[in-house]
Parts: structure tokens; C-alpha cells; sequence
């Protein structure tokens, strides 16, 4: 059974569709990439299953119950998890302590005082530091880390709070192809070993069809394939909206 199903969705931002009756599911221990050009929708239906943006039409519910209409933080507590950049203000913590807080915040105790976040939960937060090959860099402050080893902190974060569900909007942006492949392989890891579900979007299509376990195709709002990496890879419907007919993936890739 699907963890969580989403069917109609729709939102409109003025006379723009942004999001044109949207329908895909998400199974634990899967790993979706959502695609599609620029302006498709992709940030839209992501902000609508975490309570950002009130849907107009249509339903999302997680293992049955519906989000529509509830607050972002209460999804957040029922397990639908992000991954957001490390703020600015964070990056003179140190990592174990990033983690710490974001421990903090899952067990709604906010307004501590971050000096006591350090004696907080260490031991939980060198444990998901270990899960993201972090744990060895733990002390070190945020600010001196390799932009790869941010990300997998912020991810380390996101499972703070144990989502069932991630959404992870263009994770790997900036990132180097090598990176890129080895923080998706990570997240693969955690997808198979704690049977998270991974809605992420991506803009490297050799980085999606490598990882992702199935892919939904978004085009001016709507959904135009569902499918596994070689289905899309092969699908008229892909191939026209990305690179006008005639073109392939393989020979977008060689140019
Ligand atoms: P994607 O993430 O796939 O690039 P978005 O979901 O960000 O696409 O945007 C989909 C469409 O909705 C675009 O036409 C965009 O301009 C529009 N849009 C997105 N957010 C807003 C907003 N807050 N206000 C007005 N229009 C928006
Ligand atoms: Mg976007």
C-alpha cells in the first residue's frame, strides 16, 4: 500500500495552472524522482505535501490521513521530512551540534537555549551523524566543511525527526557529478535500510536514471509519464518536452 497518495492536485497562481490535477503515489522504501523543465510545477506540488501552499483542488493524504488544510509543522510531525540548507546563522555550530538542534526542535523543545542543546541528545545525534559517513567530522565546525558534507548534514537533519516521507527539492544543486551520484546513492541506502519513502526532483538526468526506483514527468502542470528510469528514458512524451522531437537523453548528453 502507498504511504502517500496524491490525486487531483491542483493549484493556480492567478489565470497560471501552476499544478493541473496531479496524480502519483509513494510507496515506503521508494525512491520517486519528480522531473520536468523549468516551471513545471515540481517546487509547487512540493510545497503543497508540506503544508507551504494550500492546495485548490484535489487530496494528499499519508497512510490515509489528509493534509490538506493542516499546518506545515504539523505535517512535519507526522512525518513528512525536508531537507533545507543549513542557515547561515548554524554554520559556526558545529556538526554534531546542527544535528542537536534539529533534535531539539523535533522533540518541540525550540526555545532552549542552544548552549543546552549541547549536553541534548548527543549520543542520538552522532548516530545519525554515523548513518551519513559524518560522524568522524562531528566537532568541526559547519563552516569549514566540503559542500558535499554540508549536504549530508542537512540530511542527517531531515532524519531528525524520523520522517516516513522526505521531500528533497534539487538536493545536489550546485554540487560536483561525483557528489552528486554519492549523496543519492546515500539517500538510496537510507530509502532500502529504514524504509523511507524519497520524493526528490533532480536536474541531472544521468543522476536520476542511476538512482531513482521510479519517475513521474511534469510538464506545464501536468503529468505527462510515470514510469521506471528505462521507460521514461525511452518515452515520446519525455523526449519531445525536453528536447523537442527527434532528440534523445543519450544524444543530449553526448552534445
Ligand atoms: P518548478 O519547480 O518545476 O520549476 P514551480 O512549481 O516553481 O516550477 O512553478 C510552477 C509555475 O508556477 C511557474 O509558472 C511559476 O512561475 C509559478 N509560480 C510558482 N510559485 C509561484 C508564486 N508563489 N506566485 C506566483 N506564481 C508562482
Ligand atoms: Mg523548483
Amino acid at each position: 500500500m502507498s504511504l502517500l497518495k496524491v490525486a487531483n492536485l491542483g493549484k493556480s497562481f492567478g489565470g497560471n495552472r501552476a499544478v493541473d490535477g496531479v496524480s502519483f503515489e509513494v510507496a515506503a522504501g521508494e525512491l520517486l524522482a519528480l522531473i520536468g523543465p523549468n516551471g513545471a510545477g515540481k517546487s509547487t506540488t512540493f510545497n503543497m505535501v508540506n503544508g507551504q501552499l494550500r492546495a485548490d483542488t484535489g487530496s494528499i493524504t499519508l497512510d490515509g490521513v489528509e493534509l490538506i488544510g493542516r499546518k506545515p509543522r504539523d505535517i512535519w510531525h507526522r512525518g513528512v521530512g525536508r531537507t533545507f540548507q543549513i542557515a547561515e546563522t548554524f554554520a559556526s555550530l558545529t556538526v554534531v551540534e546542527n544535528v542537536q538542534m534539529a533534535l531539539l526542535s523535533a522533540d518541540a523543545k525550540l526555545y532552549q537555549l542552544w548552549r543546552r542543546a549541547a549536553m541534548h541528545r548527543r549520543d542520538d545525534a552522532l548516530a545519525l551523524l554515523a548513518q551519513v559517513g559524518m560522524q568522524a567530522q562531528a566537532d568541526r565546525p559547519c563552516s569549514e566543511l566540503a559542500y558535499g558534507d554540508v549536504k549530508r548534514v542537512e540530511l542527517a537533519i531531515a532524519m531528525a525527526n524520523d520522517p516516513k516521507l522526505l521531500l528533497m527539492d534539487e538536493p545536489t544543486a550546485g554540487m560536483a557529478p561525483k557528489e552528486r551520484n554519492e549523496l543519492m546513492a546515500l539517500t538510496k541506502r537510507l530509502v532500502v535500510e529504514r524504509g523511507l519513502a524519497v520524493l526528490f526532483t533532480e536536474h541531472s538526468m544521468d543522476v536520476v536514471f542511476a538512482h531513482a526506483d521510479r519517475m513521474i514527468v511534469l510538464a506545464r502542470g501536468r503529468l505527462i509519464a510515470e514510469g521506471k528510469p528505462a521507460e521514461i528514458r525511452d518515452h515520446p512524451k519525455v523526449q519531445e518536452v525536453y528536447f523537442g522531437t527527434g532528440k534523445t537523453f543519450e544524444k543530449k548528453v553526448a552534445a
